[in-house]
């Protein structure tokens, strides 16, 4: 399918070129072919977003009523709905991940992530404390003010409106700076923010690189009061160090190695099923892939056996054929890289299926969905965040062996643990460091709940009560009557 779209920098309500004129190429990773330009803005666009989000805290939105903040928020998530397939088929041509895929959940979450907020913000309370007679305390919260969104390539609208929706809602402005390599939909939200009423200068999006560029600039800007951040747990680092200059309020959603539990009593029809979306989906570009497979020794052979035969039936291929159920890598960059750990994965292992790229496919970033089997405990793919289709299977004997195996990483974003027995699923929750934890499902969300990671997983919570607080700033005030 041909399309293109440039996307300029939209600030102030205004959609810009860089003043310097810089561009660079946006390639569809299905084709390899050019699908557009993108203005690449860097520190003089960063300036005028900042500027622009910081005037417009003080205008006609600072006046909105709370009715109004989730009228406008609403509408937001409205219409991106009317709009979702020209959404869904921008967001595909950008990742290379199905059009199903991306119409039936990454479009609607987006739209639904506005709608939450808009509902939720009905019922956003604060504290209050009676002391004695005559002495109260109480709460009240503000925006935080200019709030900068810093969002990877592989969820790109469902992770930028998870962060601006609240932000939103709260009565903040923005300056959002998409990933380089998926920039499309996000110049078209803005268009449907521009749509929907929002008042100039409450959303700012700049395109643009992260290091020496939009990014690094965002992150160091010392009007920015806040930095929500979803990507690799080095590009964490890297902002904290420089957010630190200004004392910026910082929430980090990072990179995850998630243990995937089965035990020998667990349902194992559902369970291939679940590991087949776990392992694959989105081309297994998702930070909460399970993509450590503990498998319990007696049902080892027997798991891998259906999953092999279920996997060979996975169609990789055009992301617009509907038949598809896995695309194309993101760029040629993440390809390579992917391959890399599968050398090492042929050194330290075996590649049961898979590993190679399609037959008769030679065009795009494709990858067929790749089991591997007989990995050390300490080899790097069992370690590092591969970030493709790839699903390492490992045997384990005990309860206690594989929660010390679980255990054994850096990360702590998410886990899964497959069992019927109650009481052992609960005992083994209870014991995996993880923020997110699945008992019997995989990726069943409710925006209520806290999300995110611990250890280099990441910092902070988002979701329901936890994004209020994260986008609010409270001031609590005591009378003595
Ligand atoms: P990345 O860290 O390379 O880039 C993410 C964003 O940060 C991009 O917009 C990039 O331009 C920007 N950036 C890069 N360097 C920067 C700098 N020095 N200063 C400011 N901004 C900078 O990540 P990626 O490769 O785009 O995404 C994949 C990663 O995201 C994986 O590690 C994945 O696990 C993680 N991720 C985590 C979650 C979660 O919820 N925990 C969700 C999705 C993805």
């Amino acid at each position: 399918m041909s399309f293109t779209k440039n996307c300029l920098h939209f600030i102030d309500g205004q959609f810009v070129e860089s003043e310097d004129g810089k561009r660079f190429t946006n390639v569809n990773p299905a084709t390899e072919e050019e699908i557009g330009w993108v203005a690449e803005g860097g520190k003089r666009e960063i300036d005028r977003a900042v500027e622009a989000a910081r005037r417009a805290l003080k205008g006609e939105w600072g006046r909105y009523s709370i009715r109004d903040r989730i009228a406008v928020v609403r509408r937001i998530g409205d219409l991106i709905l009317e709009r979702k397939e020209e959404f869904a088929r921008l967001e595909s041509l950008d990742t290379g991940k199905p059009y199903t895929l991306s119409l039936n959940l990454d479009i609607p979450r987006a739209a639904y992530n506005f709608h939450f907020f808009a509902d939720y913000l009905h019922s956003v309370g604060t504290e209050s404390y009676q002391m004695d007679a005559g002495q109260l305390h109480y709460a009240i919260r503000r925006p935080i003010g200019v709030v900068g969104l810093i969002n990877p390539w592989n969820l790109p609208l469902l992770l930028l409106t998870w962060k601006m929706a609240p932000a939103l809602a709260m009565g903040n402005t923005v300056v959002a700076k998409p990933a380089e390599l998926t920039p499309m939909t996000a110049t078209l939200l803005a268009e449907v923010i521009k749509e929907a009423g929002v008042p100039d200068g409450v959303v700012n999006v700049v395109h643009g690189f992260g290091p020496n560029s939009a990014g690094s600039f965002l992150t160091e800007h010392p009007d920015v009061n806040a930095i929500s951040f979803t990507g690799e747990t080095h590009t964490g680092k890297i902002i904290m160090a420089a957010a630190s200059k200004s004392l910026k309020r910082l929430s980090f959603e990072l990179g995850g190695k998630n243990p995937y539990i089965i035990f020998e009593d667990a349902n194992l029809d559902e369970v291939i099923e679940t590991t087949i979306q776990s392992s694959f989906s989105n081309q297994g570009e998702v930070c909460l892939a399970g993509s450590r497979i503990y498998v319990q020794r007696p049902i080892y052979d027997q798991f891998l056996e259906r999953f092999v035969e279920r996997t060979k039936q996975l169609i990789v291929g055009d992301p617009f054929d509907p038949k598809t159920n896995v695309g194309a890598l993101i760029s040629k960059e993440h390809l390579e890289r992917v391959n890399g750990y599968l050398d090492i994965a042929r050194n330290e292992g075996r590649i049961l299926l898979g590993g190679k790229r399609p037959e008769g496919m030679e065009k795009g970033y494709y990858l067929e969905p790749t089991i591997v089997v007989d990995l050390p405990e300490q080899c790097r793919v069992v370690k590092e965040e591969v970030f493709g289709p790839v699903a390492s299977i490992l045997p384990f004997d005990t309860e206690e062996e594989v929660i010390a195996r679980a255990n054994a990483t850096e990360y702590g974003l998410s886990a899964t643990i497959w069992t019927n027995d109650l009481r052992r699923a609960h005992r083994v929750a209870h014991q995996i460091e993880a923020g997110v934890i699945w008992i019997n499902t995989w990726f069943l969300r409710d925006l209520r709940t806290p999300f995110g990671g611990m250890k280099h997983s990441g910092i902070g919570r988002e979701g329901g009560a936890h994004s209020v607080e994260f986008y609010s700033e409270l001031t609590n005030i005591t009378v003595k009557l």
